[in-house]
């Protein structure tokens, strides 16, 4: 936008509101009044409103002229004086179904249609429930009182304790002083369980009663140990006297962070105890353990503008691995970083055009478009593991807990930060950590032997076309040598003669050992052949790290998938879940060079099967009692190559589990679920098995199991059923809106799905904006597609679809970047299709 908007904040600051809402469900309808107290800078100021009729509105109780503009989502009003005034907003609006503002979730009981009313007012949906100054500075106390169409066994939730019932009319505590995107309130038939930490801060874990009582149990535990995790490791008390956990059905995001209510898509908190999938349980605890960071950081001390969302996201997203891996250290949960948020990052910010963590920002759409799972979460919080490191977490500790005693209740900025981190360590930490944040990309490193010197230079690294305008990051180099500098600063460095360092140190050179810091690393070929040699004693993060390096340089073509391929049999019986995850995530990219149903993809196949057949029989199809958490994470990779590569045993073994669970295929192991359900869709499907998946995919509550079905359904090959599937992606009966980018991304990865998909949505895009386009993760469509998109007739229909979408706000950079994502991979297919069939075919002689 080219005009500069001015925040609301610096011309009215809100102290404190007194809300009350009238909501009905029958009809759709709610109204209240906001009364807010504050102080006018100027007699001309402005609230943001969003969807509402505004009736009236007074200022010290007399009627004050206004006009509502909805371009700006304003009330312009104007005082007679300024200075303190109270103001109340007599207001009316609709329930609308876009899981944005206040908005009922959908689900059923017995057959029983029912509604549970939730709220999501982040980033800028605060504004469609009530007027308030919606920006996260105008901090202020809020009183909530709520009424609705009521009956018998319902129960109402908020940030706060309730305090009376008067006439209906459900009262709440004051809150502390909180940013309005902050508020939540829930209501209808709900089962909640609760307990109470060491501190005694109530903790409790609300559902619908679709589920069975013992799906809250792992989250209640989760919930009650992060918070005395939190307590500790902050030293600064949690700030609330309730912290509850609600699972709405409808819900658009992950999950969010409102103070002492905390809201959750069903997925990301119930779970069955007794038959649910260790990677899942991991997950659901990850997300439980970030909202709950988030208590302090981004609640307690909130940003002050949304450039600085990072110090939100980023830091909660460190924090969600330090807090689970301090309460279930056997779970090995860095482990996880390392094989999702460190490539989800590397890969995205490899590509030019991304944004810096750090990012300016104004209009509402633009706010949304830099919730980047990749950037502002995962880089960002690698980001922070390279501060973390630098600094130790005494120096952590302490200066947390003086930044959490000086911006109490208030907002913080990056600079802020730093300032405590660097008080407390005595480094300069800004310095070093503002290169990364201020700056998009990363760089390479290349270590090279030159006139028998051991050289390092860094250059920024690209996937596709980058303009390189000369960047420079400090690096933390955390190499193996000591003679390495903990920092590189230069574009150069001169570490000394290699045969003399390779003698002293007795083992190959190695540099971001740990894999901590956000940069990869080119090594020459004297020095990559030295750590090939060895490779079999590095850890398993260092040998994740070599393929994650090799594959990403082979993606930005300075290295090429034909020369891997030979050295993927080197780690493929690896006991380790992440090397295994490392050397997979290679091993699928090679699909994409070969034609579905040639020969090429039948050398791929064996060559799968060479990878995974060893592993197959060590682990076996099911799970065993006992096993460890490496061969249960390890499992899946084995299982999902040896299904691709057509190995007998595999499927013989998958169709065996399937007969023997035909009457409760809920009931199967959901470790092994999916593979056991897609083998029989994809190799003994039938009209009947669909419809009987689609029925329990309407049916069953259990989240997990409505993934595996729709990863199942998604990979028929038959074109009826893919039709027939298609035809369900605008039946939310069916496939609930939040659902429907999993339906989507999983028929048009499915070769035979992808032309009905890719016809669907660009017909139907006005019904996709219409539905989902007002959420924070719309433009994730756009990135699912350029994920998957390899041919140059797919670049070309891309292109002439999205590039006139280009100037629609929110979307400008998504759109600009995946056309050289696409572009970049069909480039790379071309020129390195032959080379890669050929190792392949070699591979497997
Ligand atoms: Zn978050």
């Amino acid at each position: 936008m080219a005009e500069q908007l001015t925040h609301f904040y610096e011309k009215f600051q809100p102290s404190h509101y007194n809300i009350y809402l009238d909501i009905n469900r029958d009809t759709k309808e709610f109204s209240g009044t906001s009364t807010i107290t504050g102080d006018a800078m100027t007699t001309a100021i402005s609230i943001h409103q969003k969807f509402l009729n505004i009736e009236s509105v007074q200022a010290d109780g007399k009627a004050v002229s206004f006009n509502k503009d909805d371009d700006q989502e304003a009330i312009n009003i104007d005082l007679p004086t300024t200075g303190v005034v109270t103001l109340a907003i007599q207001f009316s609006a609709k329930l609308t179904d876009t899981m944005m503002g206040i908005y009922p979730s959908y689900y059923e009981v017995d057959g029983v249609k029912k509604q549970l009313i939730g709220t999501q007012f982040e980033t800028t949906a605060a504004r469609q429930a009530f007027p308030c100054v919606d920006e996260p500075e105008a901090k202020a106390t809020f009183d909530l009182a709520i009424k609705f169409d009521e009956h018998a066994g319902e129960t109402i939730i908020s940030n706060m304790p309730e305090v009376r019932t008067e006439n209906g009319v459900h009262y709440f505590d004051t809150t502390m002083r909180m940013s309005t995107y902050l508020i939540a309130f829930g209501f209808g038939e709900m089962q909640s369980k609760e307990t109470t930490t060491k501190s005694g801060v109530k903790v409790g874990v609300f559902a619908t009663k679709a589920h069975k009582a013992d799906e809250l149990d792992f989250a209640l535990d989760i919930a009650k140990r992060s918070i005395e995790f939190y307590e500790d490791f902050y030293q600064t008390p949690y700030p609330l006297p309730h912290s509850w956990q609600l699972a709405l059905p409808d819900f658009s995001a992950g999950a969010m962070e409102n103070w002492g209510l905390v809201t959750y898509r069903e997925a990301y908190l119930l779970l069955d105890p007794k038959n649910t999938s260790f990677e899942m349980k991991q997950l659901v605890a990850t997300v439980i353990a970030h909202e709950l960071a988030h208590q302090w950081f981004g609640d307690l001390v909130t940003m002050k503008w949304w450039d600085d969302l990072w110090l939100n996201e980023s830091f909660a997203n460190m924090m969600e691995y330090v807090a689970i891996d301090a309460i279930e250290p056997d779970w090995h949960i860095w482990e996880v970083f390392q094989t999702s948020e460190a490539p989800a990052a590397l890969q995205r910010d490899a590509t030019d055009g991304v944004q810096s963590v750090h990012v300016q920002v104004e209009n509402p759409a633009e706010i949304d478009s830099i919730f980047d799972s990749a950037i502002v979460y995962a880089k960002g919080a690698r980001m922070l593991v390279m501060a973390r490191a630098l600094v130790g977490d005494k120096a952590l500790r302490e200066g947390l807990k003086n930044y959490f005693a000086a911006h109490k209740f208030h907002n913080a900025t990056g600079a802020d930060l730093w300032s405590a981190l660097g008080d407390a360590s005595g480094m300069n930490v800004g310095a070093i950590m503002n290169s990364w944040l201020e700056q998009p990309g990363y760089p390479v490193v290349t270590a090279k032997v030159q006139n028998g010197q051991l050289t390092l230079s860094q250059q920024q690294f690209f996937i596709g076309d980058g303009k390189d305008v000369d960047r420079k990051w400090q690096i933390p180099l955390n190499s193996n040598y000591d003679a390495v500098p903990e920092i590189m600063a230069d574009k150069t460095l001169t570490v000394g003669d290699y045969q003399q360092l390779r003698q002293e140190n007795g083992k190959p050179f190695f540099l971001n050992v740990g894999n901590n810091s956000h940069f990869i690393i080119q090594y020459d070929e004297t020095s990559m052949a030295d750590i090939l040699d060895h490779v079999a004693d590095l850890d398993a993060i260092s040998q994740l790290q070599i393929l994650q390096d090799l594959r990403l340089l082979a993606d930005g073509r300075q290295n090429s998938y034909a020369n891997i391929v030979p050295l993927l049999p080197k780690f493929a019986d690896s006991h380790s879940n992440i090397v295994n995850a490392a050397m997979y995530r290679v091993a699928n990219n090679l699909k994409k060079f070969v034609t579905p149903k040639s020969n090429e993809e039948k050398a791929l196949k064996q060559f799968f099967d060479r990878l995974s057949a060893a592993q197959l029989d060590r682990l076996g199809f099911a799970p065993k009692a006992g096993e460890s958490n490496d061969d249960q994470l390890t499992r899946p990779y084995i299982l999902s190559a040896s299904l691709y590569a057509e190995n007998a045993d595999a499927m013989a073994a998958a169709h065996t589990l399937f007969k023997q669970n035909e009457g409760s295929l809920a009931g199967l192991s959901a470790d092994i679920r999916v593979f056991v359900l897609r083998n029989e869709v994809k190799n003994f499907g039938s009209q009947a098995l669909f419809d009987k998946l689609l029925a329990a995919y309407r049916q069953t509550a259990d989240a997990s199991y409505k993934q595996d079905i729709c990863a199942t359904l998604t990979s028929t090959t038959d074109p009826d059923l893919i039709a027939k599937l298609v035809g369900q992606f605008e039946n939310a009966d069916t496939i609930k809106p939040q659902d429907l980018r999993a339906w989507f991304r999983g028929v048009l990865a499915n070769d035979d799905g992808q032309q009905a998909a890719w016809d669907w949505i660009r017909k139907d895009w006005q019904w996709l904006e219409d539905t989902v386009g007002g959420d924070m993760e719309f433009a994730t469509y756009i990135t699912v597609i350029s994920g998957i998109f390899h041919t140059p007739q797919r670049l070309a229909e891309f292109k002439e679809f999205f590039e006139p979408k280009i100037p629609t706000p929110g979307l400008t950079r998504e759109i600009k970047m995946d056309i050289s994502v696409i572009d970049s991979r069909v480039q790379l297919v071309q020129a390195e299709k032959a080379d890669v069939n050929e190792a392949v075919s070699r591979a497997v002689k």
